[in-house]
């Protein structure tokens, strides 16, 4: 029951809604008209809109301007994009949310006006460098974000994104939590030093943490761009704080370009237990052998709720199982999600002990 109740699903728009402030702008103009002071009423509108359309922090409630600062394709599908805030931000929201929540923002395609969610991740564009680099803790590059997307041929959103250009602007409304864990009061930071020098790292050379609660871990099934959320919560300050059984399915690792090696890394260092299905090498989920891969997968174990000071006793046994894929992959790990429910836990995860008290399946 604890599971249920710490996550909260808050917003997925796919269409654009005026918001309230918008109306009440209307109704300003109205008010002034039938006053027969228009140029005032113009002038104050003008005037509060602007103020509105300058609060340069990301906010759900208006849509705030970035710019297209670096774009690099990866391959035909995938690309990573840098968007910079026009007005630079203090707000550090890497700091702020940590590991707590998996969040989001919505990118708007103002030709068709419709809203898409794309998943940040702790990353900017190092051009010395040549490379993305992690923000460091307490670091929020004014406010910059880094996406990792693919493009449809069919889609409306991600295609459009891709054919636009290096300043180019696209306005963003955000954060919207997708998925919020239970969060100790006074826990200690989880550093990201192992992340500091990728190519060097051979073997676990960590020394483990011990915080004061009981981490909790977690199974992740994820497929494609699904595999973002799991990257936010183990890259972001603060990181997550439990063991990560990762289970990503893709056609093939080489199309997470950079990021890969920051999977094998957290994988080497023990932070997850990484199995790679790449169907271009007869990996696909639905092809291998299932006995095998039902051994694979680890069968939930009760959380305890969180005890201060408590003995720990180590074990990196999941209790709660997150899938985030397309719809045929949810069905296959952890049976049909319906459009506004969650649907009965059935696939793979249902064979090894798995239900509703403790799989959640992403929109
Ligand atoms: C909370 C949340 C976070 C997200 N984060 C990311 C992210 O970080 N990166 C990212 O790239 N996407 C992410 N997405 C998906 C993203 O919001 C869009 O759904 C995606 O970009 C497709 O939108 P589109 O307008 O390009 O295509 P649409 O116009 O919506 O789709 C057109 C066609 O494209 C194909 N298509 C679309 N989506 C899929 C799919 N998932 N699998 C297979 N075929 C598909 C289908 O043929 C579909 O008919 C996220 C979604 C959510 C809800």
């Amino acid at each position: 029951m604890f599971l249920q109740k710490s996550f909260v699903r808050l917003y997925s728009l796919n269409a654009l809604k005026s918001t309230s402030r918008f109306n009440w702008k209307r109704h300003k103009v109205i008010y002034g008209l039938s006053c027969g002071a228009l140029s005032f009423s113009i002038y104050m509108a003008y005037n509060s809109l602007s103020r509105f359309n300058d609060s340069p922090n990301l906010s759900t409630d208006h849509f705030t301007k970035y710019r297209i600062s670096y774009k690099k394709d990866i391959d035909e599908e995938h690309f990573l994009l840098e968007l910079t805030p026009i007005l630079t931000q203090n707000q550090n929201l890497w700091q702020i949310i940590g590991s707590t929540k998996i969040w989001s923002v919505e990118i708007k395609q103002p030709e068709i006006m419709v809203v898409r969610n794309y998943t940040p991740l702790p990353f900017y564009f190092d051009a010395s460098a040549g490379q993305i680099q992690l923000l460091k803790d307490g670091e929020n590059a004014d406010g910059k974000l880094m996406f990792y997307l693919k493009q449809y041929k069919n889609g409306e959103v991600a295609r459009w994104i891709h054919g636009l250009g290096i300043n180019d602007t696209v306005e963003l409304r955000g954060p919207y939590i997708e998925y919020e864990f239970p969060n100790p009061n006074h826990e200690m930071k989880r550093d990201r030093n192992i992340l500091k020098d990728l190519e060097k790292t051979t073997h676990a050379t960590e020394q483990k943490q011990i915080f004061k609660y009981e981490p909790l871990n977690i199974l992740m099934f994820t497929a494609g761009t699904g595999v973002v959320p799991a990257l936010q919560l183990l890259l972001t300050e603060s990181p997550f704080y439990g063991t990560m059984h990762l289970f990503h399915s893709c056609k093939t690792k080489s199309e997470l370009g950079p990021l890969s090696k920051y999977l094998d890394v957290l994988d080497k260092q023990n932070r997850i237990k990484l199995h790679m299905h790449e169907s271009s090498k007869g990996g696909n989920i639905k092809d291998v052998n299932i006995k095998e891969l039902l051994n694979q997968i680890p069968e939930p174990v009760p959380y305890k709720e969180m005890k201060s000071n408590g003995p720990h006793n180590n074990n990196t046994n999941p209790s709660l199982a997150l899938v985030c894929g397309p719809d045929s992959f949810i069905t296959t790990v952890a049976g049909e999600k319906y459009d506004f429910s969650q649907g009965p836990v059935g696939g793979l995860l249902k064979e090894k002990g798995w239900d509703n008290q403790n799989v959640y399946k992403f929109p």
